[in-house]
């Protein structure tokens, strides 16, 4: 049954040159593909090979990639994802992002598996990949526009409305370090600032429509995993919830587990949780649900703001990382107001949690009296003042008066006012997510260890919130390791989670359900793998394609600099007790798990490099290679 032929990949990598508006079309290998699968293992192994070390992110030698996987566009339930990569210019480490929607399937359709563009082109422009075919057009009538508007102006132009369209807003062109690019109009792929580094290529967008299609290895097997994949997703205990409400309704769960970012780590429970939670969005907001291509869950939700003043507010979303960045961790209580603030930022391009970094540190500031009027243009950062809030997203965007010093990120802006930085909640230069590690221990070492800065969807070990002891037992021979105050074990917990998210962006399948709800196992992924492609694996060999992507990560990373001591939190997670709640009087305890994680992966526990003897079993001989000739201190 299984021949030579490459199945479920659309076959090609395009690869843009700007410099000379040249356009090349490789063959995907298959040793490429049995490496690294497809999607964020793609993206990154290029990013390891051919963007040397120390580039400036956003000069022509950065390379920007965007790359999606086998089973994308094979009509499979949850598989509609993608990752966009480049050296980023908000950490100077890895930038990556990964994005559900419909461009995905569509690239695929249009004959590719993965784009890269390289160098910069001399003019705005967009590029227009149909059927295999790339054309650059003029920019210059949209460049400053935003993102809705420019994504009308594309849909006009084309005169199609099935194009897939990948946009950058003013945000990015200002060179905001934590601008994103969207998908389908709100669908980021917003973290670690590669809008700007689209921005920095001239290019306002990346359009897609084909007419082809993706034949898959054995489609009677295929046919067969996908109906026990639908039987298990449907009959899951979270189905319903994750239905009604996606990611949204983890604000409430968060505020019974005392792990809430409110008022920016201050207050771990808010009375008010309901009144902005994912349940009030389903009962007075939400009108339709909406879903990525093929998916069976739609966990996404179109919202109206019915009544007051930003009545007529309406969009797609939010996810809980947007729902608590614009209500919890600034201190407000106006949903609506939320609603519109989370719009006002997805139009202008920018990632919604570094945004609400940025601005709960300098409403920190304010309360403590470290900042004063003055020095923010006239600005009243209370908390919850959201008349504020909408001018100072703005001013970032537009880099206009004390926006400009927030807009490179929280870290930034500390250094450049010289105070703040004990609270600057960030790691690796990436600000912190909409979850209190003190209260989730494995996801703070997660957040510590996570290959592109404080980011849980590395490792996403959601599995520790089940408290459920036998199950740590069983799965890591640690009955802490599944409870969500535990420590022991949290090495063998994150570093199996951050294998398994590495199959699945590789796949580019979705991690909400294929992780989250523990659809996706190794055993599993082999065998979609070979019912899709035709490729054989066995269980260990797709964890260890899995472990060799996080280790080329870290490499990368370790070339870049990044030891040990980088894998930090910040000192009130690490010093100051959570103050109320069941989370009460716990800090995260990181030397400890991040000892017993270095054992598990196989890395120096003194400097946190991969050992020789790791990165030779995994078949990164020519990483060896080259962090010698950089000098690296390898054993
Ligand atoms: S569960 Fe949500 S994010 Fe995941 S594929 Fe479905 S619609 Fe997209």
């Amino acid at each position: 049954m299984i021949s030579s032929k490459l199945y479920g990949y659309a076959g090609e990598i395009l690869r843009i040159d700007l410099e000379n508006f040249e356009v090349r079309r490789e063959k995907l290998s298959k040793e490429l593909a049995k490496k690294y699968l497809g999607g964020r293992g793609f993206n990154v192994s290029k990013l390891y090979y051919e963007v040397p070390k120390g580039v400036d992110p956003l000069g022509s030698e950065n390379k920007l990639m965007i790359a999606t996987g086998p089973v994308a566009g094979t009509g499979f339930p949850i598989g509609a994802r993608l990752n966009v990569t480049a050296r980023s210019p908000q950490t100077g480490l890895l930038g990556d992002s990964n994005v559900g929607g419909h461009f995905a399937a569509e690239l695929k359709y249009a004959g590719f598996d993965q784009i890269v563009i390289e160098g910069r082109s001399n003019k705005p422009i967009y590029i227009y990949v149909h059927d295999k075919e790339v054309e650059f057009r003029d920019a210059d009538g949209i460049w400053g526009l935003t993102i809705s508007k420019a994504y009308d102006a594309i849909r006009r132009e084309l005169k199609d409305w099935r194009v897939q369209i990948a946009l950058i807003g003013p945000a990015a062109e200002n060179m905001v370090k934590f601008s994103g690019i969207f998908f389908n109009l709100s669908r980021p792929a917003a973290r670690t600032g590669l809008g700007a580094v689209m921005a920095s290529k001239n290019i306002k967008a990346i359009v897609v429509r084909g007419d082809g299609y993706v034949e898959v290895a054995d489609p009677k097997g295929f046919e067969r995993f996908v109906e026990e994949v639908e039987e298990e997703v449907y009959s899951h205990v979270q189905y319903w919830p994750r239905r009604i409400m996606g990611t949204s309704r983890i604000l409430l769960a968060a505020n019974r587990l005392g792990i809430l970012p409110g008022k920016h780590f201050t207050k771990a429970i808010l009375d008010y949780a309901f009144k902005v939670s994912g349940e009030m969005l389903a009962l007075k907001y939400n009108v339709k649900n909406r879903g990525c291509f093929s998916c069976i869950v739609p966990c996404s939700r179109f919202f109206i703001v019915k009544n007051g003043r930003f009545a007529g507010t309406f969009g797609e979303g939010p996810e809980y990382e947007a729902l608590g960045g614009m209500t919890v961790r600034i201190g407000n209580s106006d949903l609506n107001a939320a609603l519109k603030a989370i719009n006002i930022l997805n139009d202008l391009g920018m990632d919604v949690i570094s945004t609400s970094e940025v601005i709960s540190w300098v409403m920190e500031l304010y309360e403590k009296g470290l900042i004063n009027r003055s020095e923010m243009d006239g600005l009243d950062p209370r908390w919850g003042n959201m008349d504020d809030v909408f001018k100072l997203i703005e001013m970032i965007a537009y880099r206009r008066g004390f926006g400009d010093i927030l807009a490179d990120g929280v870290v930034s802006a500390a250094k450049k006012l010289g105070k703040g930085y004990e609270i600057a909640f960030h790691v690796k230069g990436l600000e912190m997510i909409q979850a209190d590690p003190r209260g989730l221990k494995g996801y703070g070492l997660g957040f510590a260890v996570a290959s592109r800065g404080a980011d849980h969807l590395r490792s996403e070990p959601f599995i520790e919130l089940s408290d459920d002891p036998e199950l740590g037992e069983k799965m890591f021979g640690e009955r802490e390791a599944t409870l969500r105050l535990g420590i022991r074990g949290k090495g063998k917990l994150v570093t199996y989670y951050e294998n398994i998210c590495a199959i699945v962006d590789s796949l580019e399948i979705c991690k909400n359900i294929a992780e989250n709800m523990d659809i996706i196992t190794f055993d599993k992924a082999a065998r979609l793998i070979n019912v899709v492609t035709g490729i054989d694996l066995t269980s260990d060999e797709v964890a260890r394609i899995g472990e060799r992507i996080v280790n080329i990560e870290r490499a990368y990373l370790v070339r870049e600099g990044v030891r040990r001591k980088d894998d930090v939190l910040p000192t009130r997670f690490l010093k100051e007790p959570i103050s109320e709640g069941p989370s009460a009087n716990h800090v995260v305890e990181l030397e400890e798990m991040l000892n017993e994680y270095y054992g598990v992966r196989g890395w120096d526990p003194e400097t946190g490099i991969p050992r020789v003897k790791k990165l030779l079993k995994l078949g990164l001989e020519d990483v060896v290679e080259d962090l010698k000739k950089h000098n690296v201190e390898l054993n």
